[in-house]
């Protein structure tokens, strides 16, 4: 019988962190009438593995799926939705600064009747300024760039309805963004707001290198408006030149003055070059997301799974002798 509600937490070298977070996350659980949870450790170095697997053995509604490797945040995500069963599913980090006691205002909207409730950082003071900077320029210039009302200042700290959580499940792409994808889902959706608590312990998973990569695929993923940009800078630099070249005919023709230039030619050059080099940058970002996308390949791998629960289904479907699966056919 499936439980009323799932939740997916990510793991990725949070060692440190599981403990508490099963100690704080428990008890605000007894908002539903049952539940279930789902960690997914994401090619973790440290000993969360094993950690998962003890508290898999101590309460049999918490279960683990181990990846193959790191497959990164938005896939470990992808491959809990794809192993719960609730009627309801939350998406929380491992970190504690999404807090647990949340979650009961989350359920309370989801049966007031939405299907999606996304939990909002009203404050984010616990952190960096530079990781406050860098998400309000991200958040903002994301919703210029794309036609998906993404909203603002939101991560993946979230309610599903079931109907939500298959419709995602249906989406075929590698490159997920999954805030996107929910917003591109649509359905009743409503917030709530909290106050974003700093790392319980740890250091953060995303370093510059994987904000940017993450901010590349949202973008690609939701707008195609770098393109139209890169045309739009063609049509721009070519009437700048015209305009530029119809100057230096009438300056040597009528007024018998050639228009001395070697440095004006060599700025020119350089930056047509430059403003090239970018095109095809971009179109080339696009043409990789695209070659991703068409070699079909699975999305993940698991490597291991503990938790009764996991066990049961295993063996429900006989025959098939190992742990080893693929979430998309
Ligand atoms: N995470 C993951 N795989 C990754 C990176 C992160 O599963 O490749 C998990 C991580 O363990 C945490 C959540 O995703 O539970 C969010 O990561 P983090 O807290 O490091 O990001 P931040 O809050 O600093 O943006
Ligand atoms: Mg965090």
């Amino acid at each position: 019988m499936s439980p009323e509600l799932s939740i997916v937490i990510p793991v990725l070298d949070e060692s440190a962190v599981i403990d508490a977070l099963m100690e704080r996350l428990l008890p605000c659980l007894n908002a539903t009438s049952s539940w279930e949870i789902c960690l997914v450790d994401d090619g973790s170095t440290d000993d969360s593995w094993a950690k998962i697997l003890a508290w898999s053995q101590r309460e049999p509604r918490i279960f683990g799926v181990s990846l193959s490797r790191n497959f990164g945040h938005q896939v470990a995500i992808s491959a809990g939705l794809d192993h719960v069963r609730g009627d309801a599913v939350v998406i929380m980090d491992a970190d504690l600064q999404d807090p647990p006691e949340v979650i009961p205002e989350l359920i309370a909207r989801w049966r007031e009747g939405f299907d999606v409730v996304y939990a909002v950082r009203r404050t984010r003071e616990a952190e960096s300024l530079w990781k406050r900077a860098s998400a309000a320029l991200f958040y903002r210039g994301l919703r210029t760039l794309t036609k998906v009302d993404i909203p603002i200042d939101t991560g993946d700290f979230r309610l599903m309805s079931r109907r939500v959580v298959d419709s995602l499940r249906q989406f075929p792409e590698r490159n997920r963004f999954v805030r996107g994808l929910v917003a591109w889902a649509g359905f009743r959706q409503t917030r709530v707001e909290y106050d974003r608590a700093p790392r319980h312990a740890g250091r953060t998973k995303y370093p510059l290198h994987r904000m940017v990569r993450l901010a590349g695929d949202a973008v690609a993923s939701f707008s195609t408006l770098p393109l139209r940009l890169a045309t739009g800078m063609g049509f721009t630099i070519s009437i700048l030149c015209f305009g530029y070249a119809f100057w230096a005919a009438y300056a040597t023709w009528i007024h018998g003055r050639p228009v001395p230039g070697w440095a004006s030619l060599m700025v020119v050059i350089l930056l047509v070059g430059g403003v090239q080099l970018i095109c095809l940058g971009v179109i080339g970002e696009y043409i990789g997301r695209i070659y991703d996308e068409v070699k079909r390949r699975p999305l993940y791998l698991v490597g291991d799974t503990c938790g009764s629960h996991i066990r049961r289904e295993i063996a429900a479907s006989s025959g098939k002798p190992s742990p080893v699966s693929v979430s998309l056919q």
